[in-house]
């Protein structure tokens, strides 16, 4: 598998935290840290390491864990998900991480939790599962492959969108149904219901994925931390004296919301792109061959294209892209 991080800059990468000092958190599951405030508020459930090698939200976790914030309202739960990958970290082979035996963010239907499969990570969902049914916010930390920009992923519901306008950073806002190969965590249960079926006037469960950088930057662990302070601020858990007290200095501006037109799943394994992608490209015309899957070519289906996080290697099954257009500038 292709190194990301050359050894040279190996040094300059992030490391995981120490997880063995994270191991206990009140809970009863493991690297599962939970802090109550005794008075009424949501339920936000903070996820990082939904994949092994995406460790800026493992350090954002850290981070809140060490400064030991007592929510002013609600409750916090901190989970660092898919553990058992991360140990297996090497920085000279950062994607050989991602999971143990199969992703974790792609086993979030009933069918599949509740069925005969076996496998490290069908076991650490089963185990984390409560958690998660029981939030009304998700956040759920990510990183990229490529040098891309921070984008948050909104799944397919308008609440999700307006949350991450209401956070207001990252700039990239994307609207998208999904992966072929399976259900993500932010579709899991109620974080998926249809606007149109929660209940009228009552906050439904949100979720949201934040692709916070490049794998092993430590600029995406800025961003990731900057992600929670955010999030607990919005819903009331930190003050917004914190907020700004703790919050990093990030580059920010107008947000694009871009809604997911197309998404590009490989046939076979052997898909290529036509070019160097790394994602946020913009195509300017509609038929223009971006990639070719077992050698039939993918054409952009519109004007002003852009790819949404062209993966690497893909296999039959999996998400070679995702491709959308502009619908919205905050
Ligand atoms: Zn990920």
């Amino acid at each position: 598998m292709r190194d990301l991080v050359p050894p040279h800059e190996a040094s300059r990468a992030l490391s995981p935290p120490d997880l063995a000092s994270l191991r206990v958190g009140g809970v009863g599951i493991d690297y599962v840290t939970r802090f109550e405030s005794g008075v009424a508020g949501p339920d936000v459930v903070i996820n990082a390491l939904c994949h092994g090698n995406e460790i800026c939200g493992a350090i954002a976790v850290e981070r809140l864990i060490r400064l030991g914030l007592k929510p002013r309202r609600g409750r916090l739960t901190l989970v660092l998900a898919n553990v058992a990958a991360c140990l297996r970290f090497d920085p000279q082979r950062p994607l050989a991480s991602r999971y143990v035996e199969q992703d974790f963010n792609r086993l979030w239907s009933e069918a599949v939790l509740d069925g005969c499969g076996t496998s490290v990570e069908l076991r650490r969902a089963r185990e984390l599962r409560p958690i998660y049914r029981q939030a009304d916010v998700l956040l759920d930390l990510h990183s990229m492959t490529n040098p891309c920009e921070a984008l948050a992923l909104c799944g397919d519901t308008g609440r999700a969108r307006a949350l991450a306008l209401a956070l207001g950073f990252p700039r990239w806002v994307v609207s998208d149904p999904g992966h072929a190969a399976g259900r993500r965590l932010i579709e899991y249960g109620a974080f998926g219901i249809p606007d149109h079926e929660t209940p009228a006037g009552a906050g439904a469960p949100v979720a949201l994925l934040v692709e916070c950088g490049q794998h092993g930057q430590p600029a995406a662990a800025d961003v990731a931390f900057a992600m929670c302070l955010r999030v607990l601020g919005h819903f009331g858990l930190i003050a917004s004296s914190t907020l700004a007290r703790l919050l990093p200095p990030l580059a920010s501006g107008p947000q694009r919301v871009v809604d997911v037109t197309d998404v590009v799943t490989a046939s076979g394994d052997n898909f290529v792109f036509a070019a160097d992608y790394a994602g946020l490209d913009v195509v300017p015309r509609a038929g223009t061959i971006i990639g070719y899957d077992q050698g039939w070519p993918v054409r952009t289906p519109h004007d002003d294209c852009i790819l949404i996080m062209p993966a690497r290697r893909v296999r039959r099954g999996q998400t070679a892209v995702r491709l959308g257009r502009i619908v919205a500038c905050a």
